[in-house]
């Protein structure tokens, strides 16, 4: 028999559930492992994620254990404490380095050589912190970053021209994935053009899209007290491309070593993604104003990264 790839999940909540789910029915033939220090909730959900499979093809879903993590392609990390309402995502640092440290070097200590992938919040500063404890290559590590919010983008836009939103292309949501994230249309195409030949949208109509994007995270929270399908699907797309050799652009939370200006620490950027994680990092044109986002965005995380030494 034809060995699975093989992705182990740790954190099964919200996001990691939906994330689940996703994969299952994304992957036809995957074998996916559940790691969650909630054993009930989780075999609860292994069993519901089993019925999932001979509708979709012949994947294995089962709880494990850090040992599973050994022979697997892609540990995907979702464990800790979400956002309460009013909370931004900075605020959960504290909380979630600590339970990322009690989850990073058992999967090491397994043997494990495959990628991580993470989007636990704050997702650029967290998934820093897994390059930095693992050891790992850069490319190796790779967060959600900005691939919710430039989906979100693609949805505000689509929102507001009224066209399909498979019509929207190349819109990109850059930075942080928080509170200074920046959205740059220079390259976005709506039914095949570019933006500015479909729709003469003022500065101040393109500042009101990027704010839209930015408070959506927060108006869901309040709604519903999570947000869960989007980025589990953003996670399902960079595990397919990494499981599948996709070489497909994907916008992530990327390891900047000279681009925009700054190295040292993972921010949202487009970058190649397939086996072996992240093949090349693509900077975008940025216009003065956008390359000095970058810079506040990056000073930020930097700044939290320092009150952790
Ligand atoms: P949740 O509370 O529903 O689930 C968290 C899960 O982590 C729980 O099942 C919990 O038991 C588990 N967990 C906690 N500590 C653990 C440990 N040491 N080992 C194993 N499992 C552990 O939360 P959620 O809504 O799924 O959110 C999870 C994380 O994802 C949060 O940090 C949230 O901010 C983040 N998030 C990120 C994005 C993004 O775009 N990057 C979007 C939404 C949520």
């Amino acid at each position: 028999m034809k060995k699975q790839r093989k992705v182990i999940l740790v954190g099964n909540g919200a996001v990691g559930s939906s994330f689940a789910f996703s994969l299952l029915q994304n992957m036809s033939s995957v074998e996916l492992v559940v790691i969650d220090i909630n054993k009930e909730k989780t075999m609860g959900d292994v069993l519901d994620l089993q019925d999932v499979t001979p509708m979709t093809g012949s994947s294995i879903v089962r709880a494990g254990t850090y040992e599973d993590a050994t022979d697997a392609d892609i540990a995907v990390v979702t464990a800790g404490v979400p956002r309460q309402p009013g909370e931004t995502r900075l605020d959960l640092f504290k909380k979630n380095t600590n339970i990322l440290k009690a989850i990073v070097m058992p999967i090491v200590n397994s043997g494990f050589d495959g990628c991580f992938v993470i989007s636990s919040n704050p997702v650029d500063v967290l998934t820093t912190i897994t390059q930095h404890l693992s050891g790992f290559s850069k490319e190796k590590v790779i967060g959600t970053g900005t691939s919710l919010d430039s989906a979100r983008l693609c949805v505000e836009l689509a929102l507001k021209l009224n066209v399909l939103v498979s019509e929207v292309k190349n819109a990109y949501v850059l930075g942080e994935h928080g509170d200074s994230l920046f959205a740059t249309f220079a390259e976005a195409t709506v039914l095949g053009k570019k933006l500015s030949e479909i729709a003469a949208l003022d500065k101040k109509s393109l500042q009101k899209l990027e704010e839209s994007v930015r408070k959506r995270g927060s108006r869901i929270i309040d709604l519903k007290k999570a947000t869960h399908y989007g980025v589990a699907v953003c996670l399902m797309r960079i595990c397919k491309a990494i499981l599948t050799d996709e070489e497909i652009m994907l916008p992530v939370s990327a390891p900047l070593v000279g681009q925009y200006g700054q190295k040292g620490i993972y921010l949202g950027t487009p970058a190649i993604i397939g086996t072996g994680g992240i093949k090349q990092v693509i900077e975008m044109q940025l216009v003065p104003a956008e390359f000095q986002k970058m810079k506040l965005s990056a000073d930020k995380m930097r700044e939290v990264l320092v009150s952790l030494e």
